[in-house]
């Protein structure tokens, strides 16, 4: 990513977000310095994938910081889940609670660019701070918790510990 070319502002909007792709092991896209907007208040660039697709991203100018990272957080969580397609479980970030279904959406919350869930608006973590809490076997333990049954395994418990 070329920091140093990407405008400032957009950056520092996109750089929580892009620590949460990282924690759960998603390539961060290329950043592309690109007005591709060309509005006063818009701040854009482009995000390339090694497939050679590429979207746009913008923020803008006039909102408050915090405002901006959930912004941009939504506009990337739309390229990662298009990256995902096909690939793995598309509905990131994964919300715990909700582990079969939606992803989180980026909202804000009390000044704070958070990732909650869709449907009863629960705050979960700051954007940013997800830390690998999306990682296989964390979402493994909280089918285990929920009493779900885990359909690769067909009940057979021992096999889950020696597959992880
Ligand atoms: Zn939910």
């Amino acid at each position: 990513m070329d920091a140093g070319v990407v405008d400032e502002l957009l950056s520092e909007a996109m750089a929580p977000v892009l620590r949460d792709l990282r924690s759960a092991g998603i390539a961060s896209p290329r950043v592309e310095d690109r007005d591709w907007t060309e509005l006063p208040d818009s701040v854009s660039a482009m995000l390339w994938s090694p497939d050679g697709s590429g979207v746009g991203v913008h923020v803008s100018r006039s909102l408050q910081g915090f405002e901006r990272v959930a912004m941009v957080a939504d506009q990337v969580q739309e390229w990662a889940i298009e990256e995902l397609w096909g690939q793995a479980p598309t509905n990131w970030p994964m919300y715990p609670h909700h582990p079969d279904s939606h992803p989180m959406t980026a909202t804000t919350r009390d000044g704070t660019a958070v990732w909650a869930c869709p449907a009863d608006r629960g705050p979960f973590a700051p954007i940013g701070a997800l830390r690998g809490q999306l990682s296989r076997l964390r979402r493994l333990v909280v089918l285990l918790v929920r009493g779900r049954p885990l359909p690769m395994i067909r009940g057979r418990e021992n096999v889950v510990i020696a597959a992880y």
